[in-house]
């Protein structure tokens, strides 16, 4: 098992930096819009941007967070719809979000985080659940790193490091929120 550091905690600040800058330039300005972290790391994302925007711009920024639970064999039953039940027999990932926070998206400009992007399959599901909310005027994606390998018509719109891999290889990201330091690694089995 192969471990090489691809971003330091320079780089990662300097990155999420960049972003917040793009997000305001893209969206002139930050009114309307709400940024919507999905899980645990892409929830930490969020919040730092939301804060280096509360710098740029001098004003507060909407952060929420959305749960999108694969739906493994492995996994407790109970509950499940008829969808995600013959997405299971199919083999793929019926994918479910909870919405814990009650998103509200109506009218809003989305920017979705995540802390890597790979087949897409996750932030389709997050898209289905943003809008059984309600109908966004925007979805947009920034993620931390893009790994390749999309199985969906799905691109980001604001990309910390892209980072070609092969399947063998896996992205660690820790930040300091959960992990105590920040740092993304590529690993090699
Ligand atoms: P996708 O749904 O695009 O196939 O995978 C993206 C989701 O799985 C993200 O929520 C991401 O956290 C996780 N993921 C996929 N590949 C990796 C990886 O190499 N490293 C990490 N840390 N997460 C990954
Ligand atoms: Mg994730």
């Amino acid at each position: 098992e192969q471990h090489r550091i691809i971003m330091d905690e320079t780089a990662i600040r300097r990155a999420l930096t960049r972003i917040a800058h793009e997000i305001v330039e893209k969206n002139k300005g930050i009114e309307n819009c709400v940024l919507v972290g999905i899980r645990t790391r892409g929830i930490y994302l969020a919040e730092r941007i939301a804060e280096q925007i509360r710098e740029i711009e001098g004003l507060p920024v909407d952060v929420q967070g959305i749960d999108i639970t694969l739906y493994r064999d492995d996994r407790g039953a109970g509950g499940r719809s008829s969808t995600q039940a013959k997405d299971q027999q199919s083999g793929s990932e019926g994918a479910s979000a909870r919405n814990e926070e009650g998103l509200f998206v109506q009218d809003k400009r989305i920017i979705l985080f995540d802390d890597v992007l790979y087949t897409g399959r996750t932030i389709r599901a997050a898209m289905d659940a943003l809008m059984d909310c309600g109908r966004p005027q925007t979805i947009q994606l920034a993620v931390l790193v893009d790994r390749g390998h999309r199985e969906l018509p799905i691109r980001p719109d604001y990309v910390g490091k892209n980072v070609p891999t092969s399947k063998l290889e896996q992205i660690q990201v820790s930040l300091h929120e959960v992990d105590h330091e920040d740092k993304v690694t590529i690993i090699h089995q």
